[in-house]
């Protein structure tokens, strides 16, 4: 019998290319979205598995509609992926992505131990949890200090794991990821927007790109490779954390020099605004991916001026396909 997986979250970046990972190992996909009528499944779309996953419709913050759908279904396993996912959008809307955040995941651990389900769980964390430390690299075993409502919602969605991990012996892990990237990536993010706009100056469309605090440094990855250690992480014997990133961080500002020289644009074109500079912000911040690499094999070797050059590839096939 094929193993069954929910993804919640399928929507979203991450969840497209989950979803086609796990329909290539053969598992029955079902997807919880919110709404069948206004979900956008452009991602399972482009990706050509919109019509082998299973979509079910599943307000995540009601626990009687959460225990219905994972007692219809026994899944074996759970990615929890849905998130208010923005720490931009966290600021000014805190009460919702800290309700959601928290609420979704708590539902979800308790369903599964109410019914006593033997369903292994996985809960997408988050890097932006450790927040304000000068101790670098992250490990897992670095302190927890968020500084933003989203980092916030997601600190505590790690403690529930934990704790129902410890309190009730359920395989529930957390994998602290660091930004990674794709052609899924929504627009409001920092890579795909500096590449949509870029592409947008070079074909003449607009004249300048505007950005918040580009001095500061992230460890950024390729996000086909990320849903892979979450599968891996759910594979184990026992349950366990996981750093996920590609062990080094890179400027704002040099992302932005490599994309522009590649499109040939002037740096004249950058406009940095000291209004979107966010209230809290981390300077530098990677990880160290050795625990991961060791003990889930999890094999990450690109750079991400690497990364960079497929996204800016396929954003510009992207633009010629509307051209035609
Ligand atoms: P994403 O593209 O923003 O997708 C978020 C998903 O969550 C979408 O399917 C969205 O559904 C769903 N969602 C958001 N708010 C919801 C709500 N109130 N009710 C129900 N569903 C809701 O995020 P992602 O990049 O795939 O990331 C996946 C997970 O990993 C998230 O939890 C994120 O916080 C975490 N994470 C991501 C990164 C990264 O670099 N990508 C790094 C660390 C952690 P709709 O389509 O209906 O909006």
């Amino acid at each position: 019998m094929s193993s069954t997986a929910i993804i919640t979250g399928i929507t979203g970046q991450d969840g497209a290319y989950l979803s086609r990972f796990l329909l290539e190992k053969g598992y029955k996909v079902i997807g919880i979205v919110r709404s069948y009528t206004s979900s956008d499944v452009r991602g399972l779309r482009l990706l050509g598995i919109q019509d082998k996953v299973e979509l079910v419709e599943c307000d995540l913050t009601d626990l009687s509609q959460v225990i219905s759908v994972i007692g219809s279904t026994r899944p074996t396993e759970v990615y929890n992926l849905a998130a208010q996912s923005s720490v931009a959008l966290s600021f000014k809307q805190p009460i919702g992505t800290i309700n959601f955040n928290i609420i979704s995941v708590l539902n979800l651990l308790e369903a599964i131990r109410l019914i006593k389900a033997d369903t292994k769980f996985y809960q997408a964390s988050s890097s932006e949890i450790f927040g304000g430390t000068n101790q670098l690299p992250i490990t897992e075993q670095s302190a927890i200090n968020p500084i933003s409502p989203y980092s916030i919602s997601k600190a505590s969605a790690y403690w529930i794991t934990k704790n129902y991990r410890e309190a009730y012996h359920i395989f529930s892990c957390s994998g602290f990821l660091f930004n990674h990237e794709s052609y899924l990536r929504s627009e409001n993010f920092f890579i795909k927007k500096i590449i949509r706009e870029s592409i947008r100056i070079q074909r003449g469309v607009a004249n300048q790109l505007e950005v918040g605090n580009i001095d500061i440094k992230r460890d950024f990855g390729w996000a086909p490779k990320y849903v892979e250690a979450m599968y891996l992480m759910l594979q184990r014997s026992e349950p366990e954390d996981y750093v996920i990133c590609s062990n080094t961080s890179v400027s704002l500002r040099s992302i932005i020099e490599y994309v522009f020289t590649k499109l040939k644009i002037s740096m004249e074109c950058l406009k940095v605004r000291s209004d979107f500079y966010r209230p809290t912000e981390i300077p530098d911040i990677y990880g160290s991916n050795s625990k991961a690499r060791q003990e889930l094999n999890w094999q990450y070797d690109l750079s991400f001026f690497d990364v960079l050059d497929i996204l800016i590839e396929e954003e510009l096939e992207y633009v010629k396909k509307q051209q035609l």
